[in-house]
């Protein structure tokens, strides 16, 4: 194997092992081998260097087979877990502090190495991973305050392509419909100057339970699980913003939206034909198909937005904030109920399916009972 060569020695006032502890705070200097002088260009420019050396006052005693080692605190762990100076190779790696460079002296704090350590190798440090980490960090912290606020500025900065790419999180595929419920309720936000902080104060009224509507609670964070969606089962590709003061910004696609869609995207139509009318399974013909789909979904983003849609003031009856009420116990089958959904029979109270009355399902046919 490769016979490892120093390219300097530690200097600094440590004469022995124990008291490197000591070291992590205070100064040393790396004298590098005159050889190799012209390899320090520039690492004054560093703010933290990895240094190598060589555990030169270490011998290697550990019994072929057990590479555990004791910690000072008393922890047996893997010399892999470890920075023990006893160690296969007998090397040590110290992240440094750089202070100045004076020719081949690099002066640096942090290094737990002995006076007289031979030093390996110096190297750039690579802190991305952990500038990445502190970043995430941020952000966590910043998203629990607010969660939507990525969603917000993507808004602001009217940056559908992003948003667009959210809400197919949810809703499983890019198609024109999600795209055009980004599309129309970014704008709508726009011109309310509107967001959703899930207390129900911005309203969003779909008209019809299809692709937009998915587009819609994305952008506008008003969904069925924080009562701030409201579904008109009317069968119109719409949706209308309000702030809750009576005045709805009404935003519908037109008549000939999917025409002008169509004809601005032929492939897909022809894709479209082969794989779903004519059953065509060629891997080829189906990735250009699948390929074709996702370009006129986010292609639909720049098409001009007024001939894709409508918009209008609208006047809105707007429903109370959701009540919320204590939950009781079907007497039948024992689980509980939202207590606007118990019906009483004599005095007990059973739930609708238990109840025989029946109850309203909301599904791909609209609701219905
Ligand atoms: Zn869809
Ligand atoms: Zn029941």
């Amino acid at each position: 194997m490769y016979q490892l060569k120093p390219v300097g020695v530690v200097r600094n006032k440590i004469k022995h092992p124990d008291d490197v502890r000591t070291l992590k705070h205070s100064e040393s200097v790396v004298e590098v081998y005159e050889d190799y002088t012209s390899g320090l260009h520039l690492t004054e420019s560093y703010d933290y260097l990895d240094i190598l050396f060589n555990f030169h006052l270490s011998q290697i005693t550990s019994a072929a087979g057990d590479w555990m080692v004791t910690t000072r605190s008393g922890e047996k762990k893997g010399v892999f877990a470890s920075r023990s100076p006893l160690r296969p190779n007998l090397i040590g790696v110290t992240t440094v502090k750089v202070i100045e460079r004076n020719g081949n002296r690099l002066k640096v704090t942090g290094l737990d190495a002995v006076d007289g350590t031979p030093v390996l190798d110096i190297k750039a440090c690579d802190t991305s991973f952990f500038e990445d980490l502190e970043m995430e960090k941020y952000h966590a912290t910043v998203m629990k305050n607010n969660p939507r606020v990525t969603i917000r500025k993507q808004i602001m900065a009217g940056d559908t392509g992003k948003l667009l790419i959210e809400a197919g999180k949810m809703h499983g595929h890019f198609c024109p419909g999600l795209a055009m419920g980004v599309m129309a309720t970014t704008h709508g936000m726009q011109v309310l100057d509107a967001e959703s902080d899930g207390l129900e104060d911005l309203l969003a009224i779909v008209e019809t339970n299809n692709c937009l509507a998915d587009g819609v609670q994305l952008v506008t964070g008003c969904s069925f699980g924080n009562n701030s969606l409201i579904f008109y089962d009317v069968g119109k590709t719409a949706v209308t913003l309000t702030k809750r003061d009576g005045k709805g910004y009404r935003i519908i696609s037109r008549p000939d939206s999917q025409a002008y869609i169509r004809e601005s995207f032929p492939e897909f139509d022809n894709y479209y034909e082969e794989v779903v009318g004519r059953k065509n399974r060629d891997p080829e013909v189906v990735a250009a198909y699948r390929r074709s789909g996702v370009e006129r979904s986010f292609g639909t983003l720049k098409l001009d937005f007024d001939r894709l849609f409508d918009t209008m003031w609208v006047d809105i009856d707007v429903p109370d904030y959701a009540p919320s009420h204590e939950d009781e116990i079907c007497s039948r089958c024992g689980e509980s109920v939202m207590a606007s959904r118990v019906i009483k029979t004599e005095g007990k109270a059973e739930c609708l399916p238990c109840s025989g009355n029946g109850f309203l399902v909301l599904d791909g046919h609209g609701i219905h009972t």
